[in-house]
């Protein structure tokens, strides 16, 4: 799709972008949200979204877990996002970053197929959240949505 664009340019001898690859490393953000109600959400890249949990107790330590609610997917550059969302909007409150960084896959199976099946295995590779991490869709109470947080040892 972009073969027209590469074509017309000499990226030796234009300052304009190169066509970039995917970024290799994909990305979390943990937000502390001080909504209605204050939580944590904790947002792990699958292809080109932020597949998005609430964490009401926040990011479990070793050996704990957490129930988060699946909520709705958000846009990549999500992740850099903090500040105050105005009252009477959907989430009115303030935003922090809590931590960001790079994650792996520690399955075999694809992070997407991952999230399929639900079960994700993870390495958060954060300032303040590294190690291992799991995320279980339990739909604990028969609500689909429920997926425990769950730091491995
Ligand atoms: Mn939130």
């Amino acid at each position: 799709m972009l073969e027209e664009y590469k074509k017309k340019r000499n990226f030796k001898k234009t300052p304009e972008p190169i066509i970039s690859k995917k970024p290799k490393k994909i990305i979390f953000v943990v937000q502390k949200h001080d909504a209605r109600r204050l939580h944590y959400d904790f947002r792990i890249q699958i292809k080109n979204v932020l597949k998005s949990w609430a964490v009401p107790e926040g990011v479990p330590k070793d050996g704990e877990k957490k129930l988060a609610i699946e909520t709705e997917d958000h846009p990549l550059s999500y992740a850099k996002f903090h500040g105050i969302i105005p009252e009477g909007n959907y989430g009115a409150g303030t935003v922090e970053i809590q931590d960001s960084g790079t994650f792996e896959n520690l399955r075999k199976i694809t992070l997407e197929e991952s999230y399929k099946e639900g079960k994700i295995e993870i390495l958060l590779k954060g300032k303040k959240f590294n190690g291992k991490y799991a995320l279980i869709n339990t739909k604990f109470n028969k609500n689909p949505k429920n997926w425990l947080l769950i730091k491995m040892n």
